[in-house]
C-alpha cells in the first residue's frame, strides 16, 4: 500500500542529517555535559553549538535560548513563569480562543488561580480583531500570549502589529511559534517579543526537545526548579542528543526555508485546485493570504470527518481533522466554532498539512482518491439527499 503523509503539522519525520548528528551522543558522547572531566567536553562543546545554531535561525543571542521538554513546556515555562515574576503588579491575561492547549489550559489552570484572563475572538477567516486586543489592555494586564501561526488553519497572525501595542503598553508579550518555526522566517531583532516558544519535532528535529526564546532582561521564575542548568533557568541535565537534534533542525531549517516555502505552497495550491474542481460543496478554511504555506483546512460539507479520514487511512493517506473525536470525545474543533462554522460542516473538516516529503505525486493521489471516498459517503447522507 502506498504510505502518503499528509500531518506534518501533528509531527514531523526526523531529518536524515539530524538523525546522524544526534547519533554520537546516543553512543559514544555520554558524558554529562556539567562535569569538570574528559568525558563532559564534547557533550558540553555539543550542547553550545547547538545554542548557537538556534540562536542564529531566530537572531538572537545564545543566551536568550533555553532549552525545554517540548513546545508545551516553553509554553508553561513562558506564560507561568512571567505571571509568576509579575506577582502584584497585575493579574491581567490577554490570549486567544484558537491557542493550542498547552497555551489555552494553561491559562485556563491560572484563571482558576485568580487570574483574569480575556480570550480574543476571531472572525470568520480565523483571524483576529486588532482594536479588541488593544480594547482588552487594562492597566492590570502583564502578559499578552497569542500564537504566530494557528496549527488547525494555518492562520498567522499579526504578530508584528500585538508585538508593538505590547512594547507600547509595557505588556509582556509571548508567542507560540511551535508550527510558524521553519515555514516563516523568525528575526528577534525585527520582531518585538518578549517570549517565543519553539519544538522540535514539528520542524523535522527529535520529539520531547522545546526552546524558549527569553529576550534578555526579561525575568522568568523557573517551571522545573533542580541544578544550575540553563543559568538557573530550568533544571534537570540536558537532553543532549536532543539538543543536539534541534540545533542541526534549526540550521537546516534557516539553510532550506525559502525553497521549502516555494515547493509547499505550489504543492497545497494544486492540493485545494484539485479537491475544490473535482467535488462540489467544499470549503477552504481560513484566511488564504495569511496563513502558513504548508496547511490547508477544507470543510466537505455532508461528510462526517473522521470517517472520511479512516477512509483516507485505507488509502495510505494520513490527514488529520482538528476536532478531539480520536480521544473519545465528539467536540468540534474549537478553533473552526470560534470561527463561528457550524458543528455539522466543522466535523466535517479535515486538514493537510505538508512537509518537504511530499511530491506532486502524492497530491495527485489525493486528489484521484478522495472524490470517490467523498461520493460514497454522501451517498449515505439524507442531509445530501435533501439539498442536492
Ligand atoms: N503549540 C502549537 C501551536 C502546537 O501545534 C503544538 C503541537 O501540536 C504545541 C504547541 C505543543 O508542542 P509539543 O508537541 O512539542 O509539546
Amino acid at each position: 500500500m502506498k504510505k502518503i503523509y499528509f500531518d506534518h503539522n501533528a509531527t514531523t519525520p526526523v531529518h536524515e542529517e539530524v538523525f546522524e548528528a544526534m547519533l554520537p551522543y546516543l553512543k559514544e558522547e555520554w558524558g554529562n555535559p556539567s562535569s569538570i572531566h574528559w568525558a563532559a567536553r564534547a557533550p558540553r562543546k555539543a550542547v553550545d553549538t547547538a545554542r548557537e545554531r538556534i540562536a542564529a535561525f531566530l537572531n538572537c543571542t545564545p543566551l536568550e535560548v533555553i532549552f525545554t521538554s517540548s513546545g508545551t513546556e516553553s509554553d508553561n515555562h513562558a506564560i507561568k513563569g512571567l505571571v509568576n515574576a509579575k506577582k502584584g503588579k497585575g493579574n491581567h491575561i490577554i490570549t486567544t480562543k484558537v491557542e493550542h492547549p498547552a497555551v489555552l489550559n494553561t491559562c485556563k489552570h491560572l484563571a482558576k488561580e485568580g487570574y483574569e484572563v480575556t480570550y480574543l475572538g476571531v472572525d470568520s477567516k480565523g483571524m483576529l480583531d486588532i482594536d479588541e486586543l488593544k480594547d482588552g489592555v487594562t492597566d492590570r494586564t502583564i502578559l499578552i500570549t497569542v500564537m504566530y501561526a494557528n496549527n488547525e488553519t494555518g492562520v498567522v497572525f499579526p504578530v508584528d502589529e500585538i508585538a508593538a501595542i505590547a512594547r507600547e503598553k509595557g505588556i509582556a508579550f509571548h508567542t507560540d511559534a511551535v508550527q510558524a518555526a521553519g515555514k516563516v522566517p523568525l528575526d528577534m531583532q525585527k520582531l518585538n517579543v518578549d517570549l517565543l516558544s519553539i519544538s522540535g519535532h514539528k520542524l523535522y528535529g527529535p520529539k520531547g526537545m522545546g526552546a524558549l526564546f527569553a529576550r534578555r532582561g526579561v525575568r522568568l521564575v523557573p517551571l522545573i526548579h533542580g541544578g544550575h542548568h540553563e543559568r538557573n533557568r530550568r533544571g534537570g541535565t540536558e537532553n543532549v542528543a536532543g539538543i543536539v537534534g534541534l540545533g542541526k533542525a534549526c540550521e537546516i531549517a534557516s539553510r532550506d526555508m525559502e525553497r521549502e516555502i516555494a515547493q509547499l505552497t505550489r504543492l497545497r495550491d494544486r492540493l485545494e485546485k484539485g479537491l475544490i474542481e473535482r467535488i462540489e460543496h467544499v470549503y477552504v478554511n481560513g484566511d488564504r493570504e495569511n496563513r502558513l504555506p504548508n496547511t490547508t483546512n477544507i470543510s466537505f460539507e455532508f461528510v462526517e470527518g473522521e470517517s472520511l479520514l479512516l477512509n483516507l487511512d485505507m488509502k495510505g493517506i494520513a490527514a488529520s481533522s482538528g476536532s478531539a473525536c480520536t480521544s473519545g470525545s465528539l467536540e468540534p474543533s474549537h478553533v473552526l466554532m470560534a470561527m463561528g462554522m457550524s458543528h455539522e460542516l466543522s466535523h466535517g473538516s479535515v486538514r493537510f498539512s505538508l512537509g518537504r516529503i511530499n511530491t506532486e505525486e502524492d497530491v495527485d493521489y489525493l486528489i484521484e482518491e478522495m472524490p470517490p471516498i467523498v461520493d460514497r459517503m454522501r451517498s449515505m447522507s439524507p442531509l445530501y439527499a435533501g439539498a442536492k
